[in-house]
């Protein structure tokens, strides 16, 4: 296999002896951008660097044009999250949650993460692919500990798609001057298919048994990868796939890269402005302009109370 040193990427692979196919995706510095950018409680922090990658390894699944969003709803501290995907690899996510309720959370407790942090209410995944297209959208209950059991049983459940996820969040040492550790994520996925054109003649797939063998290898090769191999900045991707899977073959296809990006522009938040009734717009003036926040980015857009009356005049 190539070497690839990139340091956003996702690497699709096959399992050579099972013809299975798998998505690893690695986050070395995208995931530190996002967190960055919004400087949440390391707890949310976490939890938005697994949904971003999460988003990344589901999407990288599926063949679209256009943004795929995976969000959770949920009656606990962290209301929401939103981690969306373009088709060209661009990613950026944002929580909600409550301050006070998170501060309340007992330190102590071995809770897993999706009890303690969303609660109860679900993960839903939507394909936005234009106007006048069809939005595919899977949902599923927040009943897993995590966030990679509860898309796990997405796919068991709506899909019939069996389905080995492990997703890792690591954050590196502060620097010397004290600046906190740059944030890391990274998530692996397998699926088992259907067979299907000519894999369904591959002398494995087309027996039930060997197929079954092959699969249940390859859940236990993954669960054999540490989180701190996964999340490793040193350890190449080829090579983590060649230490997990090697005794079945892996190879693995060309890389693509991923970059933390968002995609607000003033133009995009003058259309939302617009679609506000009018008549609102001078409850939102504070010191004499209308600042809007992009949820995802952070950046901030100012509209002095002329440039929004141009606005709803030219609309
Ligand atoms: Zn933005």
């Amino acid at each position: 296999m190539p070497r690839l040193t990139m340091d956003d990427l996702i690497l699709p692979f096959q399992i050579e002896a099972t013809a299975l196919r798998g998505r690893l995706v690695r986050f070395n510095s995208a995931v530190d951008k996002i967190i960055t950018q919004h400087g949440y409680p390391d707890a949310v922090a976490s939890l938005l660097c697994e949904a971003v990658t999460l988003a990344a390894l589901l999407a990288g699944a599926l063949k679209y044009d256009g943004v795929f969003t995976l969000q959770t709803k949920g009656d606990g501290p962290v209301r929401l999250v939103v981690a969306d995907v373009t088709s060209a690899g661009a990613v950026r996510g944002y929580a909600q949650y409550d301050a006070e309720a998170l501060a309340a959370l007992d330190a102590a407790a071995d809770t897993p993460p999706v009890p303690r942090l969303l609660g109860s209410g679900y993960l839903a995944f939507t394909v936005d692919q234009g106007v006048n297209t069809d939005r595919y959208q899977g949902i599923v209950a927040l009943d897993g500990g995590t966030l990679a059991e509860c898309a796990a049983h997405y796919f068991a459940q709506s899909e019939q798609i069996a389905t080995g996820l492990k997703l890792a969040v690591a954050r590196g040492e502060p620097d010397a001057d004290g600046k906190p550790g740059r944030w890391r994520a990274a998530g692996l996925m397998l699926q088992r298919l259907p067979a299907e054109g000519g894999e369904a003649e591959h002398p494995v797939v087309a027996n039930q048994e060997a197929a079954d063998e092959g699969w249940n290898r390859a859940l236990s090769f993954l669960g054999s990868c540490t989180s701190a191999e996964l999340t490793d900045p040193n350890l190449p991707a080829e090579d983590l796939l060649y230490r997990l899977f090697h005794e079945d073959g892996v190879r693995g296809w060309p890389a693509e890269r991923l970059q933390a990006l968002c995609r607000c522009s003033r133009e995009r938040i003058s259309r939302v402005l617009r679609s506000l009734p009018r008549d609102e717009m001078a409850g939102l003036e504070v010191d004499g302009k209308v600042t809007v926040d992009c949820e995802f980015c952070s950046t901030k857009y100012e509209f002095t109370p002329a440039q929004i009356e141009a606005l709803f005049d030219a609309a």
